[in-house]
């Protein structure tokens, strides 16, 4: 019902010349859309080649990092969201734990993003971190699902049932250390019962929920077996083609 969703997300890495040289790597050796779906989520900077790739091999989505809330205006170095939509890009992470960290935003600029995001026709994959303090002391309201609820503020049914909803500890992110199957599945658990509570069963089952953290070929198999999970956002297993193509052929 929910098609396995899989994001390499690269950050602030690769030249042109590795973009180019993973691009051809990964042609032909990526699944059916329709068994797994597989983008990349790039620096803006190569969102034109990405997406120019993407006309050809139709197996790969695109996806941009972040994006300013306006569609245009003088915000010097930011990046519009409509001039994404407009170059083809497909979904937009929002609200990734290092943005939060180094770049101040905060759950009410994610929540302007991601209508500005859905305004132009593009998919938000909102990213909610946890800290390992938040879990161990299972705070509910500021563990997992108090960033979902803020992000979706004002967003209609219609639209809630497209977004990917990205669960990523930062504990375990860059760490090496990814949070067992059992951990993923708890905090994907809550966060789709939080959005039965706002949109109501139907709706909740056709969000997709990823997760994100230290994920790699050897650990994905156990991490998308999890009942709530419906895909992985591997980071820095993501930036050479051999384990992206491993990572996204994880049925096989
Ligand atoms: P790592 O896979 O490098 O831990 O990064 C995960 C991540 O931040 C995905 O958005």
């Amino acid at each position: 019902m929910r098609t396995p969703f899989i994001v390499g997300n690269w950050k602030m890495n690769l030249t042109l010349h590795e973009v180019e040289e993973f691009l051809d790597a990964v042609k032909g050796n990526l699944p059916d859309p329709k068994e797994v779906e597989c983008a990349i989520a790039a620096s803006s900077i190569y969102m034109d080649v990405l997406t120019r790739f993407c006309k050809e091999e139709t197996n790969l989505k695109t996806a941009a990092q972040n994006c300013f809330y306006k569609d245009s205006g003088a915000y010097t170095g930011e990046v519009s969201p409509m001039a994404l939509a407009d170059m083809g890009v497909n979904y937009v992470m929002l609200g990734h734990s290092e943005r939060r960290k180094y770049f101040g935003e905060t759950n009410k600029m994610i929540n302007k993003k991601v209508k500005a995001v859905l305004a132009n026709n593009m998919v938000p994959i909102i990213c909610c971190d946890e800290t390992m303090a938040k879990r161990k002391t299972y705070d509910e309201m500021n563990w997992v699902v108090n960033p979902v609820i803020e992000a979706l503020k004002g967003i209609s049914e219609d639209d809630a049932k497209k977004i990917v909803i990205g669960y990523e500890p930062s504990w375990a992110i860059g760490t090496g250390k990814s949070a067992s199957g059992a951990e993923v599945q708890e905090a994907c658990f809550l966060i789709r019962e939080t959005l039965k509570d706002l949109y109501g069963d139907d709706i909740a089952n056709q969000i997709r929920i990823v997760y994100g953290g230290s994920v790699n070929a050897r650990n994905v198999s156990e991490i998308m077996s999890q009942d709530d999970v419906d895909g992985v956002l591997p980071g820095k297993s993501s930036l050479k083609a051999k384990e992206f193509i491993k990572i996204v052929n994880y049925q096989n």
